[in-house]
């Protein structure tokens, strides 16, 4: 089986709530997402989705994914799509660095793997674990009392994870709102929810040390990147008790051999478009699993397309090691797919349908932007 084509897809999607506010003052409206088509010689068709959370988020920008496209395309035609290491391998031949952009075409090529043997990806994977898996909320950062109610609406939708974002300026509210944020955030919290309090490298280690002695000690949460840099994670793990996860910084193979080296958090957060596609998150996966660290498997944003390959991959995590699933169709107001996959009761499976499962609407993504042959 060979490569014959890949088509590049634009499509802008809005964000659902109007305004996304992060650490840093930073503000999403809309995110714009890369889609790709992979086809073979023989008529198979593979799709995968990079969309970046905004270009000042992690080292990733929307352009960027369709420019690192461009300058791998023509050395990726005509190889073997089943053959994902020695895909991937050629990515790196090609491109040094640039994750988000071979994400994508790494999917397309799980997809394409999964049709031709009529097999689910996750089942590629190593196989699904059968689990309904908890899917978690993204509750960006606001007035306290908002906040709570907007977990309290997310419970009564039935989701059991919350990834709770904070990170106030010192003149916005710094420590003290945040800590009111995280307070009114699980003030309802039941047996069986789980907090990620996420300020997405957004504070200082002063700022975070300061917020956690306004804290009570029995609230039960997981602190998601508190800072920018590697060092004051450590720092702030060695001096505190509460459990850090890493996000941002947990980009490739090398940093979580890192984080169990420096036994520097609990858990990371798996993000595929961040992290590179399946080929390598499954790598990071066997490696999480191996070192107790837990996992929620996320993408920095995205459409069905992107949720597909994320929902594959979580499907096989042993549910001691998995901890939330995020629906990132939540965030955004439009379908590029059709991808028959609801939640119940806050759980959701991955599809049995061969591949991915999606079927991309052409309307939607209308013509490519590019394309190689
Ligand atoms: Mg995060």
């Amino acid at each position: 089986m060979k490569i014959a084509a890949i088509d590049v897809f634009q499509v802008d999607l809005p964000y659902s709530g109007g305004s996304y506010l992060l650490s840093g003052g930073r503000v999403y409206n809309s995110f714009d997402a890369t889609i790709v088509r992979i086809t073979t010689e023989c008529g198979f068709e593979g799709w995968g989705e990079s969309t970046p959370f905004g270009s000042n988020y992690i080292a990733a920008h929307a352009r960027g994914v369709r420019a690192g496209i461009a300058e791998m395309a023509a050395g990726l035609i005509g190889l073997d799509p089943r053959l994902f290491d020695r895909f991937n391998e050629q990515m790196d031949n090609l491109l040094t660095g640039h994750l988000h952009a071979k994400a994508p075409l790494d999917i397309a090529c799980w997809d394409i793997f999964g049709k031709s043997v009529d097999m689910p990806v996750c089942d590629l994977l190593g196989g699904s674990t059968g689990n309904r898996m908890p899917v978690i909320s993204s509750i960006y950062a606001g007035d306290p009392d908002d906040m709570r109610s907007r977990v309290q609406q997310h419970r009564h939708q039935g989701y059991r994870g919350h990834s709770v974002k904070i990170g106030a300026s010192e003149s916005e509210g710094g420590p003290r709102l945040d800590a009111e944020r995280i307070k009114a955030s699980l003030a309802d919290a039941k047996a069986g929810e789980y907090f990620l309090v996420d300020a997405n490298g957004g504070m200082t280690l002063e700022h975070a040390s300061r917020l956690l002695k306004l804290l009570p000690d029995d609230l039960d949460f997981v602190l998601e990147a508190p800072c920018a840099t590697w060092r004051e994670h450590v720092a702030l793990h060695r001096r505190s008790s509460v459990p850090i996860v890493f996000d941002e910084l947990a980009t490739d193979d090398a940093s979580i051999l890192q984080i169990i080296a420096d036994e520097a958090a609990e858990g990371i957060g798996l993000k595929v478009s961040k992290n590179g596609g399946l080929t390598r998150c499954r790598r990071q996966r066997d490696i999480a699993i191996t070192a107790g660290l837990t996992m929620s498997v996320q993408d920095t944003v995205g459409s069905d397309i992107a949720f597909a390959g994320l929902l594959h991959l979580a499907q096989t995590i042993p549910e001691k090691y998995l901890r939330c699933v995020l629906d990132v169709r939540d965030m955004v107001s439009m379908t590029t797919a059709e991808f028959d996959v609801s939640i119940v009761e806050g759980g959701v499976m991955a599809p049995r349908e061969p591949g991915l499962g999606v079927k991309p609407d052409l309307n939607v993504l209308g013509q490519p932007v590019a394309h190689y042959e």
